[in-house]
């Protein structure tokens, strides 16, 4: 601990935003990064707990304290080597990830936590600056060949992992580009994609083979590899069959998402928000990416409802620290503009000819149950679904490898990762359900080393 008044003297520091009337104009970056200096004086606050429960908050088990004191004191490349024990891609997660460490950390008990998030940002950001990453093959290859089908960060991290222990690894990718729901759900103003570009670019230097536009729909394709990791995200949506679903102008979030990304990578867009009234249903990050999204396209107006009664700002008492709790996050699409409304149903699509014109709402109560004489009628052009993800797709590579599910329709796996296929693993949204980057990287990497293990008899891979 370099500062051991730190935590007292200094207070958080705040995400510094560029302006929104600038950024709703493009797709750029919504966030400044922090200087290195700024960087360090936050990184002063972090007092080194004996327990430290920003690790425990962790799903990769980041050495948080121990890159905190090495940032104070200038030990930049020293804090890179420990970021890069534990973490494939902090590049993105620390963009975009909810930080369950911070929600942990003993500092947030009666102050403001740390910015371990930004921290973590900062550090990989000042290596890429400077160099400071290079590709690190193998020294040997072990002659095994293994599949990873997915290149969202499950597979990407594992295909990482097992690269860096001697493995042969071909990532196979439906889409046309690398990189999931990092490439095509979330947009750029919250991740710009060439910051995926960048680490794709380090990893192939290290070996691993990319194939892009392979969409792997039976199991003749899987044949000749040694042993195969299904890696394929959570991607059937939760729908709302209520009367007028068929009208047209109603898409799901990630349809809308995907569009808009290709869009912005030189694509022709296809569903265009300009001049239109815009309903988003959910209340989740999707939807507020949908926000975000219109309001960039030129949406005359946006409204984004939820079933669930609105969290409040303070922790509730039955989620107390050092758990992530549900409070109200305001996100910055919400901040660029968006009337946000809690505890309504949809009852209805209402419709002229083959068009969406509006819904049919109700507002419930805590047990969402409909309040009689509440119902009320939102205009809109254009309604998009972001209520979730039920489970994978059971596509015909599923099917044709005879994979069971569990009982919510996720592939199902013993402890080791491996599927009712002999030598087929799952990892990532696929296995646990739809859930963050930061799961997905820490069942990549376990899936991994069960595989190197499986494969080897034993492994050298971290077990988190
Ligand atoms: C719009 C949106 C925004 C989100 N924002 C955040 C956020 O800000 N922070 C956060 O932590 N989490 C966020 N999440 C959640 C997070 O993105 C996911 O939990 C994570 O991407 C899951 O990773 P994955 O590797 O399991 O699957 P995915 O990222 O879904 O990747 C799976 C890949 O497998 C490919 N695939 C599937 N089947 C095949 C096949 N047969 N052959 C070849 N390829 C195949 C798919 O095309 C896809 O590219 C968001 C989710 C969505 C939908
Ligand atoms: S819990 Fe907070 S203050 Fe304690 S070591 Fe972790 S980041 Fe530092």
């Amino acid at each position: 601990m370099g500062n051991p008044k730190g935590f007292i003297k200094v207070k958080r520091d705040k995400t510094a935003y560029r302006p929104v009337c600038e950024r709703v104009k493009d797709y750029d970056r919504v966030f400044e990064l922090r200087s290195d200096e700024n960087c360090r004086e936050q990184a002063s606050r972090c007092m080194d707990c004996g327990t430290p429960f920003c690790h425990w908050g962790c799903p990769i088990g980041n050495y948080i304290p121990e890159w905190n004191d090495l940032v104070f004191g200038g030990y930049w490349a020293r804090a890179l080597e420990l970021l890069e024990a534990t973490n494939n891609l902090p590049e993105i997660t620390g963009r975009v990830c909810p930080a369950l460490c911070e929600s942990a950390c003993v500092l947030g008990i009666n102050d403001e936590p740390v910015t371990i998030r930004e921290d973590e940002l900062a550090i990989i950001e000042h290596g890429f600056k400077h160099n400071l990453l290079k590709p690190q093959p193998p020294a040997r290859r072990t002659g095994k060949q293994i599949a990873v089908v997915g290149s969202g960060p499950a597979g990407l991290s594992c295909a990482a992992q097992l690269n860096r222990a001697g493995h042969s690894v071909t990532v196979f990718e439906k889409d046309e580009k690398i990189g999931g729901i990092m490439r095509f759900g979330i947009p750029d103003f919250k991740l710009e994609k060439s910051i995926l570009d960048r680490r794709i670019k380090l990893w192939q230097a290290e070996g691993i083979t990319f194939q892009p536009g392979a969409y792997i729909q039976d199991k003749s394709a899987l044949q000749k590899y040694d042993a195969v990791v299904l890696a394929g995200g959570s991607r059937q949506p939760r729908d709302l069959p209520i009367p007028g679903r068929q009208f047209g102008g109603i898409y799901f979030a990630m349809d809308y998402l995907t569009q808009s990304n290709r869009f912005v990578d030189g694509n022709k867009l296809s569903i265009d928000a300009k001049g239109k009234r815009v309903v988003v249903i959910g209340g989740g990050d999707t939807g507020s990416d949908c926000v975000g999204t219109a309001n960039r396209q030129g949406a005359v107006c946006v409204v984004q409802i939820e079933l669930l009664a609105k969290p409040g700002e303070k922790r509730p008492t039955n989620q107390p620290w050092p758990f992530y709790p549900n409070v109200l996050k305001t996100t910055s699409s919400h901040e660029e503009g968006s009337d946000r409304k809690w505890s309504i149903a949809t009852k209805e699509f209402l419709g002229r000819g083959a068009q969406v014109t509006g819904l049919k709402c109700v507002q419930v109560d805590e047990k969402l149950k409909e309040i009689p004489g509440t119902e009320f009628i939102l205009e809109a052009d254009l309604v998009f679904l972001a209520l979730g993800f039920l489970h994978p797709v059971h596509d015909k590579l599923l099917i044709d490898l005879k994979i069971e599910f569990d009982q919510r329709g996720n592939v199902k796996t013993d402890a080791n990762f491996q599927t009712s296929a002999k030598g087929v693993f799952a990892a990532g949204d696929m296995r646990r359900g739809q859930s963050l980057i930061v799961w997905a990287i820490s069942e990549g990497r376990k899936t991994a080393r069960a595989v190197d293990t499986w494969l080897m008899g034993n492994s050298e891979l971290p077990a988190i």
